[in-house]
């Protein structure tokens, strides 16, 4: 190598030193006390076309004396770029000056080395505009985010199945906001690759720029989201770091609003690109470490934005640049809004309400940019905006929506996947759009295999909003402003082992002895009795074990069924058990499903036995319009497959024991925690005057709203409203069961003092 350059370049004295490279091979030269970097690459037509059309600018870039950029020298004979051949093969091979300086990766930076950093770039931006280059405008490279689909295939390599549906969100979220205005976008020549390994610095100053071989012809704002990506990925504000970079940028190009809009996109993308290219290459070569050194960063980052969401992200760069913010109305405009054609009966949460807008996995977003971490609502229960549910639902509704008239694939299907989630005995499946139209379902086919009418239902139970639904709902019909209770509604006593009339080991079989001697005092048959294996509405009380191994054979033997509304315990949620009904070893005839079963899409299912359907076939035909269409259909197979994929059932296990336990060192510092209960990622905290069993409604709604000031979301319930209610989407991780302990922590602290 020492010979060739000396032959080539008229050198007299050569030393040379190997530098890491992407996929290329870099020198450092010193050549007659002088530094270079000589570039090697493999030969083939189009990378030499590539070489020298970045040669061509960085050319263009030295028209004036500059240190700001490399510039080429020429070989011996005058040509810039040229094939060689070196140890055995064909190499294109060109020489570069050596910038002085320090890499932004070595440095501790400043705002002020970050506005900086911006204005370089924006100048270097103002002479690239003034280039127009062929090669560059046809390049077809992943690196470049309006090509971001050429990754698509790279989300496979992604070892962690939650981390490649983070991966997928952002590839929806990048078709669906930035694609439709690509056209729009400013595009010139840019340098595409301004990482911290690529940015020099001196005197707290960006000073430099190396490596062009990303460069290519997209869009002006990628230069910007690039340079956002790297100079904070592993900042713990990146959002605040972001913002002095815009600010720089700004003073010397004006960003446009369309342009800030989709910044927040394009950073994401920049990760996403940055983690599938390092995926692939571990999988192509996996001792190939300088393929993933800013994997863990991007990592970081990527999870550190979905906490912060588009909202917040875009309202800072606006501020960054100076531009207002968009008008958005207040929450007292909205709520009057909604008022003046929806009924207030229909309540809203908080005495803050929420204006909200988007949400991704377990955070949700306001329209003013607030970012909140869910921790309450269970209905998206693979997270929120889940990328294969999305795809599962857009896929669908564009090639066959249509009911169960028509044969179709899509029913069978989800109806076998989900039976295999059962016991044997439960083998039949209705499908509904609701809880409370499964509810109602299940008391028909009760009835209808019964041909009785009585009803025996739990102490605050709840199962929907139908008539039959209400009827069956303590929750409901016992409210002062309820309809009271129907005459073929029997009521049995909330199994609670914490306060109730039984307490400790034994309770359940105590309270169980006392449903079974309601049962034989029943003036009639009893068709179905129905309860939630926790019990929501009552205050996320787990009915004592050992009650339903009492009632279920005494229901049985007077000729009623068993109904579990599994609407808020199902799928996996509880985490050692798929079902709730399994954690009380016992089998029900009959099992309500809704909320999770399609993460959000209307949908409700009725799970029964053979003899239960059979019976009610016998009847009128049963029809539902929307209940099994194969588009809910899809979406559902979507859930169960995420489920699995994301071993979520696992997954709500471990963050659900983490979570009860961290909560239970709580309770041993503040005596108004009386009790913490529930399974899983299913938990309820009793909020308690010290030392009693006495509920405190007053601090419970006051940890609820302090916890929504805090950008948490929970919620309470039970018979005096006391009881703090969590049931997050199950990604939600051990990191944010710390941020709630911690939250929670310095309220109740707050609270004593
Ligand atoms: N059963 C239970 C246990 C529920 O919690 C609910 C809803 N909160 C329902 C049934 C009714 O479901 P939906 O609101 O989908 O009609």
């Amino acid at each position: 190598m020492e010979n060739l350059l000396r032959t080539h370049f008229d050198f007299e004295k050569v030393t040379i030193k190997k530098l890491n490279g992407y996929s290329n091979a870099n020198y450092m030269v010193i050549a007659d006390e002088q530094r270079f970097i000589f570039k090697t690459y493999v030969f083939d037509e189009q990378m030499l076309e590539q070489v020298s059309a970045e040669t061509e600018i960085l050319l263009f870039l030295s028209e004036t004396p500059n240190t700001l950029f490399p510039s080429p020298k020429a070989f011996a004979e005058g040509s810039f770029v040229k094939k060689l051949p070196v140890g055995g093969e064909h190499l294109i091979c060109r020489m570069l000056s050596y910038l002085d300086g320090e890499f932004l990766g070595n440095v501790v930076p400043s705002e002020s080395l970050f506005t900086s950093f911006g204005r370089f770039l924006a100048e270097m931006n103002v002479k690239l505009k003034a280039v127009k280059n062929a090669t560059l405008k046809s390049r077809e490279l992943a690196w470049d985010l309006n090509q971001f689909h050429l990754n698509k295939p790279y989300i496979s390599a992604i070892e962690d199945p939650h981390d490649r549906n983070i991966v997928r969100y952002f590839f929806q979220a990048y078709d669906q906001r930035v694609v439709p205005v690509l056209p729009e976008l400013r595009k010139c020549i840019i340098h595409n690759d301004a990482n911290e390994w690529n940015i020099l610095v001196k005197d707290d100053r960006v000073s430099g720029v190396i490596d062009f071989g990303d460069m290519v012809y997209s869009s002006l704002i990628n230069e910007v989201a690039i340079a956002i990506t790297y100079g904070c990925y592993d900042k713990d504000n990146p959002l605040e770091w972001s913002r002095a970079i815009l600010k720089g940028y700004h003073e010397i190009v004006a960003l446009e609003e369309k342009e800030l809009d989709v910044l927040y996109y394009l950073i994401a993308a920049r990760l996403c690109t940055s983690v599938c290219q390092s995926a692939h290459a571990r999988k192509q070569d996996p001792s190939n470490e300088y393929a993933s050194v800013s994997e863990k960063s991007a990592w970081k980052m990527l999870r550190k934005w979905l906490s912060i969401g588009p909202i917040q992200a875009v309202n800072c760069f606006y501020s960054a640049a100076g531009l207002s913010l968009p008008e958005v109305d207040s929450v007292d405009e909205i709520k009057e809004r909604r008022h003046q054609s929806v009924s207030p009966i229909l309540s809203i949460s908080y005495s803050e309400a929420i204006y909200m807008k988007q949400a991704a996995f377990q955070y949700m977003y306001d329209g003013y940019g607030n970012a909140f971490l869910d921790s309450y609502n269970n209905i998206p229960h693979v997270g929120h905006c889940h990328p294969q549910v999305v795809e599962a639902g857009q896929r669908q509704i564009a090639t066959l929506n249509t009911n169960t008239r028509y044969l179709y694939d899509q029913l069978a299907e989800y109806a076998e996947q989900l039976l295999s989630k059962f016991p044997s005995p439960l083998n039949k499946v209705f499908f509904v759009n609701s809880g409370s139209a499964a509810s109602d379902l299940a008391m028909r086919l009760a009835r209808t295999h019964t041909q009785k009418d009585q009803v025996m239902v739990m102490e605050h139970g709840y199962h929907g909003n139908t008539q039959t639904s209400i009827d069956i709902s303590d929750y409901k019909f016992s409210n002062p402003k309820g309809q009271g209770q129907k005459e073929h509604v029997i009521k049995t006593p909330l199994p609670n082992a914490y306060n109730g009339k039984y307490r400790g080991e034994h309770a359940g079989s105590a309270y169980g002895k006392d449903a079974v001697d309601q049962i034989a005092h029943a003036e009639d048959t009893i068709a179905a009795f129905v309860s939630e294996p926790i019990v929501g509405c009552g205050g996320q009380v787990p009915l004592a074990a050992g009650y339903l191994k009492e009632v279920y054979p005494a229901i049985r033997k007077q000729g009623g069924v068993c109904i579990s509304d599994e609407v808020q315990t199902g799928f996996g949620r509880l985490g050692d058990y798929f079902w709730g009904f399994e954690a009380h070893n016992v089998v029900p005839d009959i099992v309500i499903l809704g909320k999770p079963i399609a993460n959000g899409h209307p949908m409700g299912a009725v799970v029964c036995t053979e003899e239960v359907a059979a019976s009610f076939g016998h009847g009128v035909e049963f029809f539902s319009s929307f209940g099994g269409n194969p588009v809910s259909c899809e979406i559902a197979k979507s859930v169960l497959h995420v489920i699995e994929e994301e071993s979520l059932q696992q997954h709500a296990k471990s963050v659900g024991d983490f979570y009860i336990s961290e909560l239970r060192s709580l309770q041993k510092k503040f005596p108004c925690i009386g009790d913490v209960r529930g399974s899983g990622l299913f938990i309820g905290v009793e909020i308690v005057k010290p030392g009693s069993f006495e509920t405190d409604q007053k601090i419970a709604h006051q940890l609820k709203n302090e916890l929504r000031r805090n950008f948490i979301l929970i919620s309470t319930d039970g018979p005096d409203d006391s009881v703090l209610k969590m049931k997050p989407p199950l990604c939600f991780n051990k990191e944010n069961v710390k941020e709630v302990i911690d939250k929670l922590e310095s309220i109740l602290e707050k609270q004593k003092s």
